[in-house]
């Protein structure tokens, strides 16, 4: 989950004008005008709380009945996936796969396929920093309880944690988890993904102007009355502040922090985000955003660059077309791709 707040002011990119510009008249004028009378586009703008984090989807569009019902269209898809894919609920897919650990291969749906793929693609990218079998030592820790495991109870669970004890074979469509203590949670990618289905389904419904927040994972398409769409990242360390804006048009970006979920103990910060090669909360980074081609690949690399720190994380985005990362140590310095820069912005009012 990540603290990210979207921002939706119609607002253009600083290469068409400077920040002082009463540049959000444009907007204004759309929204008042009467959706009876004229084909300009409106905002359309529904919120729910869907996969344990508040969603927020908005459309730009003349039509507000088919805005609305595309809406709807796209949270429904996001109850479908949760069904299958969440991992607190007894009866969904992948808590079938993690009770067959260690007794062979079990058949799953097209869309835990896709994720479980996707993910196991991601830790081999990022050299197991990503990893969701991380969740065979998850349970050691809670932040709602505060709970700090012992050293002899990591160093029994940690041998455990391996992506490549996740087996997947396409042509029959099963998983299959290689030894019985192996479990998978899809935590750092499965929002991705639902925003992903959501938009699909959008744009499916031919609309084409819209973002879809899940609680700061994002995609923006297309534009709001001929702007990008813009968003915040959030001061890791200052909630009223940003740390910078960003605009963006058919870009994903996702945000991950150690502000997120975490408590404190004799001084020492415990959060949500685990090293896969120490089953201990990750240390080299305080906060990381990626923008990319799709909101599933977001998703797992702020994830994964969080755990690898910044030499890593920049060398890796080097190498990935589309991908950029700005990424905060615990001192505050910000290390950033060079590309970031095309996409943030000056002004950083909401
Ligand atoms: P995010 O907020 O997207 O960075 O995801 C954090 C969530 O991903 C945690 O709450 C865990 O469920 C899960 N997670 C934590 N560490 C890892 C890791 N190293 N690889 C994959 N998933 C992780
Ligand atoms: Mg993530």
């Amino acid at each position: 989950m990540a603290l990210i707040v979207l921002v939706v002011w119609a607002l253009g990119s600083s290469a068409c004008h400077g920040p002082d510009e009463p540049v959000d008249r444009e907007a204004s004028k759309a929204a008042q005008t009467s959706q009876h009378s004229s084909p300009q586009p409106q905002i359309v703008a529904v919120d729910a709380v869907k996969m344990g984090t508040r969603f927020d989807i908005q459309v730009a569009h003349h039509d507000q009945a088919a805005a609305a019902s595309a809406i709807d269209a796209a949270y429904e898809e996001i109850d479908r996936l949760e069904e299958l894919l969440s991992e607190w609920r007894e009866d969904s897919q992948i808590s079938e796969v993690n009770r067959q650990a260690g007794q062979g291969p079990l058949s799953v749906g097209p869309e835990l396929l896709e994720v479980v793929t996707r993910a196991l693609e991601l830790s081999q990218l990022t050299d197991g920093a990503f990893d969701i079998t991380f969740a065979t030592c998850g349970h050691l820790w809670s932040v709602g309880q505060q709970r700090i495991p012992s050293e002899q109870e990591i160093a029994d669970c940690l041998p455990h944690i391996d992506y490549r004890n996740v087996v997947v074979d396409q042509e029959e469509s099963t998983i299959e988890l290689i030894g019985e203590r192996t479990r998978i949670g899809i935590g750092a990618i499965g929002k991705g993904y639902g925003v992903d289905r959501a938009a699909q389904v959008l744009s499916d419904r031919g609309i084409d102007d819209f973002i879809v927040d899940g609680g700061g994972d994002l995609r923006a398409s297309g534009q709001r009355f001929g702007r990008p769409w813009r968003a915040a990242i959030a001061h890791p360390r200052s909630p009223d502040e940003f740390l910078a804006v960003v605009e963006l048009w058919d870009r994903s970006f996702v945000t991950s922090g150690d502000y997120e979920r975490y408590f404190e103990s004799d001084g020492v910060r415990y959060h949500h985000i685990i090293d896969p090669a120490t089953a201990r909360p990750a240390r080299a980074s305080i906060a990381t955003t990626v923008i990319a081609d799709d909101t599933t690949t977001a998703d797992a690399l702020s994830t994964a660059f969080f755990v690898l720190g910044p030499t890593e994380a920049l060398a890796i985005a080097g190498d990935l077309p589309g991908v950029e990362v700005l990424l905060v140590t615990a001192d505050m310095e910000v290390h950033q791709t060079p590309g970031m820069e095309n996409y943030l912005i000056d002004d950083r009012r909401r």
